[in-house]
Formats: C-alpha cells, structure tokens, sequence
C-alpha cells in the first residue's frame, strides 16, 4: 500500500491538488492593473468584438485546453462520478502542461445523459483552444464526440478513444515491418469493444488493414452479424460485426496474425497464442493487468512474438502520453478547427518514424541502460524521449495545415526550431 499512501500524500500536500493559476503579466503597479482591468481592459474587449479572431492574439485561449469528463468511466474504477474523477483530470492537466507546456482547465460535469452534456461543453467554445474529452463511458462517448465534434469550431477529442489508437498504430506500422506482414493481408482480433476498442479498429482500417480481417469480440465472444440481427450488439460494435459463425476469443484468435486487448487482464492464455499465425503480434493494452502477460506470451512459441502492453516495467509501453499532448500542440499553434483523420495519421507516422532512429543516450539512460533500438522490442518510442515533441507535433501542424483546418499558416522550419530551443 506504499503507492497508495504516498499518493494520498502528494495530493494532500499544501497548497491540495496539483495545479494553480499563475499571472503571465505585471501586475506590480497601479498602472498594470489598470492594464489588466478596467479600464485598459475594455480595448481589446471592443477589438475582439470587432474581430473574433483577435481572441487569440488578447487572450490566453489559444494555449489553453478543457479536460472534460463527467466521471462516468475513469480510469479502471467505473462509473465514481465526476467530483471523484478530479485527481484523474488535474493529472492530464499535469501532464499537458509538462509535456506540451500547454495549460489545461479541467472541468468535471455532473452531467450524464449525451444532450445536456454536448450543450454545456458547446457552451464552453469560447473559453477554449481545445477540448479533450476524458473518461466518458461508451456508448456514450461516441455520440458526444461526433456532436461536438461537429458543432465546435476547436479541436474536440475524446483521448480514450483515439490515444490508443494512434500510439498502437504506431506500433502496428513497425510491428508489421518488423514480421514481413502486409497490413492490408493481416487478420486481427480485437478482445473488447469499446472506446478504446472501437476507436482503434477503426483506425487501422485508416491505416490499410481490412475490415473484413477484423473479428471483434466483447465479453460474450464474437461479435456477428446473428449477435445484430438479435439486436444483441451496439451500432458501434456492428459495424465490426463478422459474416462467419460465432465462437469465443479462443476461436477468434486461431491463425490470427495480430491480437489487440483492450479488455480484461488475465482472459489469454499461452494455448490461446499457439493457435495464432507465424511471428504473432500481441497488444495486450488492458490496464492495470495486460490480458497476457509479457512473459508468458513470450514463452508460449518459439519465433518472433511482438508484445505490447501498457505497462512501464515492460518493452513497447502504448502510452496516450505519447499522444494527446504533442497533438494538440500541433493543432493549437497552427490555430486548427478540429483534429481530423489526417492530423492523427500524420501523428502515427512520425511516431512510427522515430522509433527507427537511434536513440540518444540521455533517454537510454532515463531507461536503466537497456539498449534501445528498432526491433520487437522497441517499436515505438519512449514517453520521456524529448524528439516526440519536436517530430510529432509539426506533423500535426503540416497535416493541418494540408487538410485545410488550420486558421493560420506557420514556417513549418521555424516551427520546428522554436520547440526545439
Ligand atoms: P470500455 O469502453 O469499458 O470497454 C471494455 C470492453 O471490454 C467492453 O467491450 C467489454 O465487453 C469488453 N470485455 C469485458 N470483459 C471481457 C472479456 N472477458 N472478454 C472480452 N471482452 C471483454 O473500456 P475502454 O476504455 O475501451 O478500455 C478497455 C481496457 O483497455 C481497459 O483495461 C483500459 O485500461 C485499457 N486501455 C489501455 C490503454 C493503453 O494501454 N494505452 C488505452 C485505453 C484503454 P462488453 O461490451 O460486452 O461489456
Ligand atoms: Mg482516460
């Protein structure tokens, strides 16, 4: 219970929480804070009624995030609610800050029906640069986010989804270079059907792999056409539903090239991994205890398996940290209207790119020394690597910015110079 306590600790600790508000100004003199307030502050209030998109340029919207959620699926603790969810959102707001040095609100709603919960975010346009949805359980999340997504003019992204999405896809990119497989030739099961799950299948269809080589299974196995017609299914989860007969993940993962966990620990077994094809690639993401096993899915043949989980204290961590922050950097400084498939797509590649290149040594050392270079254990790059920064989010930007959702243009050279100083 060391963890636990230590974490009570740090969160108790004065000043309680882990964020507070700093002035960017002066505000020493009379005359800064008639700079700051009435009356100073009524012109660039008239300028922006003026031109809204001065907002910008007066205001601190432009570097700042709302990390929304309603408490309805936080972390692996279920539905605790949105005061209990706060540690969670101050947290991401940490790790905006620490990573992509951009400021977070983080606003819990005691909202959980999908209308109301739209209407108070919209309502919140104006305040922000950005909205990253959070912790919101599905099906909900998905009708949440297609409609703000639709009616905001600032990126709007539900992380749960998309993070893991781009970071395993990443990951997929290299894993399949690494084994000599064809993304649009392998066979993939899914165990789960969630946000995460959901959100990522379809994401690798974005990245080539074929819908009809996906099987999806939730917890009463796979998902098929028979399962929709009984109405037994969502119209998320049916959209993966399979022609063939039903069966359990055991079935589903027979001669299957590559297996993504985003479920429960412990349902993998090493059988379960025999039955799968040549050179298997395993994301057993679920959290806090992956479905397999590194170890065992190691153990369980004889060629090449690539693992990954979401664990630190194991290779090939898919961890959102690699993702969410570095985007919406990108998507900010370019002042973009939405995060779109191109910007995500741009974010995988050059997550997947970096992988291959070596490592320095400040961030092998950060990693106890064990070498670090592109193969099955190392296929996408390191959270606390600084280059994520630096590559990821001018990729965003130029992805933006070739999309045609930037509302502004940026040297794409001097960009990348700036974040590097
Ligand atoms: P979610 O929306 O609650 O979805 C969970 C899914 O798992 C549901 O579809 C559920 O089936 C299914 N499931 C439950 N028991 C199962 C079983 N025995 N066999 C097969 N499927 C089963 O949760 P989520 O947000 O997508 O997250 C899912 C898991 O992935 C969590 O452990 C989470 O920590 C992990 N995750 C990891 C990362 C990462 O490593 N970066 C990122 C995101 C999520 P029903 O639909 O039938 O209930
Ligand atoms: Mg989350």
């Amino acid at each position: 219970m060391g963890l636990d306590d230590d974490a009570r600790e740090y969160h108790r600790r004065e000043p309680p929480g882990k964020i507070e508000i700093e002035t960017t100004k002066p505000t020493n003199t009379q005359r800064d804070l008639s700079l700051a307030y009435s009356p100073g502050v009524a012109a660039p209030c008239r300028d922006i009624a003026a031109d809204p998109e001065s907002v910008f340029e007066y205001t601190a919207k432009g570097n700042l995030v709302a990390v929304v959620s309603n408490g309805s699926a936080v972390l692996g603790l279920g539905d605790i609610g949105a005061s209990a969810s706060k540690p969670v959102m101050e947290g991401k707001g940490v790790l905006f800050k620490r990573f992509a040095d951009i400021d977070v609100f983080d606003i819990e709603l005691d909202i959980d029906e999908v209308d109301p919960f739209c209407e108070a975010v919209k309502a919140m346009e104006p305040t922000f640069g950005g909205v990253n949805l959070e912790d919101i359980k599905a099906p909900e999340c998905f009708k949440i986010e297609e409609r703000l997504r639709e009616e905001m003019d600032v990126p709007v992204f539900h992380d749960d989804q998309h993070g893991t999405a781009i970071i395993s896809g990443a990951a997929l990119m290299n894993a399949t270079e690494i084994s000599g497989k064809d993304l649009s030739e392998i066979d993939i099961v899914f165990s789960g059907a969630g946000a995460s799950a959901i959100a990522t299948a379809r994401f690798y269809v974005e990245l080539g792999a074929r819908k009809e080589n996906i099987t999806m299974c939730d917890s009463s196995g796979i998902i098929t056409e028979d399962r929709v017609a009984n109405g037994d299914v969502n119209e998320y989860k049916s959209q993966f539903a399979s022609e063939g007969p039903g069966g359990d993940l055991a079935d589903a993962m027979e001669g299957a090239d590559v297996f993504v966990g985003l479920s429960v620990g412990g349902i993998v077994s090493q059988e379960m991994v025999q039955s799968m094809a040549a050179d298997p690639i395993i994301f057993a993401m679920a959290n806090p205890d992956p479905e397999i096993t590194y170890e065992d899915a190691k153990d369980a043949r004889d060629d090449t398996v690539i693992m990954a989980t979401g664990r630190s204290d194991y290779p090939n961590m898919v961890n959102n940290v690699l993702g969410f922050p570095f985007l919406f950097r990108g998507a900010l400084d370019v002042r973009a209207t939405e995060i779109n498939e191109e910007m995500k797509r741009a974010a995988a590649e050059a997550l997947a790119e970096l992988a291959r290149k070596d490592v320095p040594d400040a961030v092998v050392k950060a990693y106890g020394d064990d070498p670090l270079q592109f193969g099955p254990d190392y296929v996408i790059p390191k959270p606390l690597d600084p280059r994520v920064l630096f590559e990821v989010a001018p990729s965003v930007a130029k992805a933006a910015m070739e999309s045609g959702c930037a509302r502004t243009e940026i040297d794409l050279e001097q960009y990348r110079e700036q974040l590097e100083a």
